[in-house]
């Protein structure tokens, strides 16, 4: 399995629009983040999470291949913006996203155009296969979804084998954790230092790694306020780094 970052900043993207702070304005092309999501190459197949408003910019500088799902983890702008964008993709055949059900309304509500029954030609060709917690199969690849609170907002994160990807998150249910077990690689969002009301600081997803325990974890989802990317990432423990857009591992 190949995990590749398409992007790892938070709904603003690094830079921000307007910011002359050190990080924003850094020349380190690891302090650029688009905004969060990640292509997945398993069993030949290539799955994305998230679908946000980068996701041109993201698939302009990688080699046209097929996407064989989509797997969405909240309605949020940053996550389904870049829907649209689907277009080139589907003329390859008609793409599945798996959402919840709360997702599905949402992006029905806002893409109309999209789910209509009679369609205005050039418009993506996409279905809402609509998920629960229930494990599920995406072309032969075993899907486990894992609740998570952002907030109030219940999302999802996904499991794939020993890949575990949890974005925008502040609480993880207790019944989750045993879904977390021997993983090898962890991905989970950490905002930036400060504490935030729907989003891990970075204390607070260094606690959650400390007890889930996987072999290696990625950090994304990141504001400018972390920090440099060079200088965040040298405080951290061993088994922990940042991710960063562009960045490819191999399980
Ligand atoms: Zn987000
Ligand atoms: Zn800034
Ligand atoms: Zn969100």
């Amino acid at each position: 399995m190949i995990i590749d970052f398409l992007g790892t900043g938070t709904s603003t993207g690094v830079p921000e629009v307007g910011c002359t702070c050190k990080v924003c304005t850094s020349a380190n092309p690891k302090d650029k983040r688009y905004r969060a999501s990640v292509l997945i190459t398993v069993e030949g197949k290539n799955l994305l999470i998230d679908c946000g408003p980068d996701f041109r910019s993201q698939m302009l500088i990688r080699p046209f291949a097929p996407l064989h799902g989509i797997l969405i983890t909240h309605e949020h702008y940053d996550h389904v913006s870049g829907i649209d964008d689907l277009r080139p993709f589907c003329r390859l055949g008609d793409i599945d996203l798996y959402v919840e059900h709360n997702v599905k309304n949402a992006l029905e509500q806002r893409l109309p155009y999209c789910f209509a029954e009679h369609k205005y030609p050039g418009v993506p060709n996409l279905n809402l296969v609509e998920i629960t917690e229930d494990k599920f199969i995406v072309e032969g690849v075993e899907v486990l979804p894992i609740r998570l609170m952002h907030y109030r907002l219940p999302i999802l994160g996904f499991r794939i084998g020993g890949f575990a990807y949890l974005t925008d998150m502040k609480t993880i249910p207790e019944k989750e954790y045993e879904k977390l077990q021997n993983l090898d690689v962890l991905v989970i969002n950490a905002l930036r230092r400060e504490e935030h009301i729907s989003h891990q600081s970075l204390a607070q997803a260094l606690e959650q790694v400390a007890r889930i325990a996987p072999k290696r974890t990625y950090l994304t989802h990141m504001a400018h306020s972390m920090g440099l990317h060079n200088e965040v990432e040298a405080s951290l423990p061993p088994t922990v780094w940042l991710a960063y857009d562009g960045l490819k591992i191999e399980i």
